[in-house]
């Protein structure tokens, strides 16, 4: 190395620690910690869990601490499909994929922003996630349905029987009870304690019943964590604030699918000691979400299991305007577009169309229909009546559409023409109406393959400090595929788990 090179590289070290040390909060003397355990785990959602199961079973006491007065996050409101490459019900229906496959498609829609070694052992272990979800921990998927989220060339994405991610969490949280080990609902981590001198992280100091959303509610209390700290936070889409900060354009009346507590806190405490974190203004938002609706709702399920993979999506243009099965931010780019015109965008189903909906999420449909959420029709225009779309554009729409169809080729958009889709011809008809809503961060905490969080200044692993899941950046790059989150939470959080139970 030559001189300069060496000079330049000692100077940005000395510069990171001075910065570092300004910004650490003090380490306590003595008898200060209130408790001591071998790690912490922060955030009690898929990753958060899986981290705490894996620490525990390696030996390690563990304290997992959630603010929220549930535990479960994201995780538990989540529609529950997860990408399952190689899984029994793609070979019923006689989907070829691959691993490899799985990986490009994360990294064409992630615009090659996300780091190939995360996304290539992430799609690697695609089947082995399935299966640890059903064999260790019990959770029960539809043993028909397969379906297809936006951006991935195939259908890979199995779905819970019970519709929802609490159908894996509920599984995580009996599991780990047996292991002897609950989350602690209304704890609030306010701090992470790194010691300035050594660098390393020795615990957090946190607000024991505390009611969110008050800041200084609960009593302070500090714990050490002799092994690690797992972050497994989540994401910021809740957070006006800090989502307005990165993006601008997420205003406050742009309604999230995310529960209250997906707040920015920890990840501007994690600024604060020195983690390195990268594109965390890279926020999604979804595009196929009902306006009826507040969050998250259930209308999604029918425009994208039903409309986007089987039928079609127009504005009241009365034009498809967009691949149905693009990736999210090109779909929701597209309506957001539409809608800049003074226009809006419709999913669109028909009965026959309507089959793998139905095996896939049994009776959603008619509680759909019956909060009016969906509505039916006897005719394609009647929808146009009802939408205000001019009848005769959407009624040659919808006839190109049945050629492409026919042809399993789609010349305008190149969407994927699935083995079991036929052309709308017959009713019943099912329309809903689509709107965006901020979804999921993408960028985060760097961390390596062992889920060792980064320090800013050296790019070297801060020590005792592991991540997984939202939390976390460069799995998902531009944009996350949907149905991907799961198994980055799942796969990395039972590694930070890993690693940090395993630490010195
Ligand atoms: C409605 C919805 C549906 C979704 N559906 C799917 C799907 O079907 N498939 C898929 O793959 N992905 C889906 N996603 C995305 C996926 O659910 C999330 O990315 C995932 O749940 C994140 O898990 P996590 O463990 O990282 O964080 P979370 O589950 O969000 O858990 C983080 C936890 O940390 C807690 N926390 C935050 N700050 C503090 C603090 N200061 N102190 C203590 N605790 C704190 C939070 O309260 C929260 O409980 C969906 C997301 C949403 C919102």
């Amino acid at each position: 190395m030559d001189m300069n090179r060496r000079s330049l590289l000692k100077g940005t070290a000395a510069l990171g620690a001075a910065g570092f040390a300004a910004a650490a909060h003090a380490a306590p003397k003595g008898k200060a910690w209130d408790e001591t355990v071998d790690v912490v785990v922060i955030g009690s959602g898929f990753a958060g869990l899986a981290a705490a199961i894996e620490a525990k079973q390696a030996g390690a006491s563990v304290a997992v601490l959630e603010k929220m007065p549930t535990p479960g996050g994201n995780s538990i409101i989540n529609g529950g499909i997860l990408t399952a490459t190689g899984c029994p019900q793609q070979k019923k229906h006689g989907i070829k994929d691959s691993f490899d496959l799985l990986a490009n498609d994360m990294l064409v829609a992630g615009l090659h922003l996300n780091y190939p070694e995360k996304v290539k052992y992430l799609a690697q272990h695609a089947l082995s996630n399935y299966e640890w979800c059903v064999k260790t921990l019990g959770v029960e998927f539809n043993p028909d349905a397969i379906g297809q989220e936006g951006g991935h060339s195939v259908p890979r994405y199995v779905f819970t029987k019970n519709g929802s991610g609490s159908g894996i969490v509920s599984k995580e949280l009996e599991y780990l009870a047996k292991l002897g080990v609950k989350p602690r609902t209304r704890t609030y981590v306010q701090h992470i304690i790194r010691n300035p001198e050594t660098g390393r992280v020795e615990g957090v100091e946190v607000r024991t019943g505390y009611r969110f959303p008050k800041a200084e509610s609960g009593k302070v209390v500090r714990i050490r964590a002799k092994k690690g700290v797992v972050l497994c936070y989540g994401g910021f889409s809740r957070d006006v604030q800090f989502r307005m900060l990165q993006d601008p354009k997420l205003v406050a009346t742009l309604d999230s699918t995310n529960q209250p507590g997906a707040t920015s806190e920890l990840w501007r405490e994690t600024s604060r000691i020195g983690c390195l974190q990268v594109q965390d203004d890279w926020i999604q938002c979804t595009p196929w979400n009902n306006p009826k609706e507040k969050g998250m709702g259930l209308g999604w399920t029918f425009s994208q299991s039903g409309a986007a993979e089987y039928g079609l999506w127009v504005s009241t243009s009365g034009k498809r305007f967009v691949n149905e099965l693009a990736n999210r931010k090109i779909r929701a780019d597209a309506i957001m577009n539409e809608q800049s015109k003074g226009l809006r965008a419709v999913a669109i189903c028909t009965e026959p169309n309507m089959k793998a909906y139905r095996v896939a999420r049994p009776g959603m449909i008619d509680k759909l229909l019956a909060s009016g959420v969906v509505k039916k029709y006897d005719s394609l225009e009647a929808i146009a009546a009802d939408f205000k779309i001019p009848a005769d554009t959407l009624k040659a729409t919808v006839a190109k559409f049945n050629d492409d169809v026919k042809a399993k080729k789609d010349p305008e958009f190149g969407r994927y023409i699935n083995n079991e889709q036929v052309p709308l011809t017959s009713g019943p008809w099912y329309a809903a109406e689509m709107s965006p809503k901020v979804h999921h961060c993408m960028g985060g905490l760097v961390t390596d393959t062992a889920c060792r969080v980064m320090d800013v200044a050296t790019t070297k692993p801060v020590p005792g400090l592991y991540a997984a899941g939202e939390a976390t950046g460069g799995v998902h790059g531009a944009v996350r595929l949907g149905s991907c989150a799961i198994l980055d939470c799942l796969v990395y959080g039972r590694i930070a788990g890993q690693s940090a139970a395993k630490a010195a």
